[in-house]
């Protein structure tokens, strides 16, 4: 193990994340290097010294749920935002093996309904990346 891998443990275990042979790891590597004893050190002393001095604001009894609804709200944001990649992706896919299926069968048909899918494909993501910014506005 890596001093760089004990020491992102050292952190996770202040914060009571390790599991029991993690923590057995840690304190091994602990007994035999002097720079990650010391790190481990300096971050215990920082953690006493911060639960000591800093008070944790008090939060309003709606903050909980109003956090998780923002974060609900910014997830399906980031799907709206995704989406019109994800189906031009998908119809890239779909379009790339129906052309790759029939190439050999007619080369010129093939080649001229690829690249008027590719611009009807293109003209139909923007519309709908227009269609859900308008959503977003309402
Ligand atoms: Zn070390």
């Amino acid at each position: 193990m890596t001093c760089q891998a004990v020491q992102e443990l050292i952190l996770e275990d202040l914060d009571g994340r390790l599991n029991e042979e993690q923590r057995i790891k840690l304190r091994s590597h602990l007994t035999q290097c002097s720079m990650c004893q010391s790190f481990w050190e300096v971050q215990r002393d920082l953690d006493a010294a911060l639960v000591a001095n800093c008070v944790a604001p008090e939060v309003s009894s709606t903050f909980r749920p109003k956090l998780a609804q923002k974060i609900r709200s910014e997830k399906k944001q980031a799907l709206e935002e995704w989406l019109p990649d994800i189906l031009h992706l998908g119809s890239g896919i779909v379009a790339t093996t129906a052309c790759v299926l029939w190439l050999s069968v007619a080369p010129a048909l093939v080649l001229t309904v690829g690249i008027a899918l590719t611009f009807v494909s293109y003209a139909l993501q923007t519309m709908f990346r227009f269609w859900l910014e308008d959503l977003e506005g309402l």
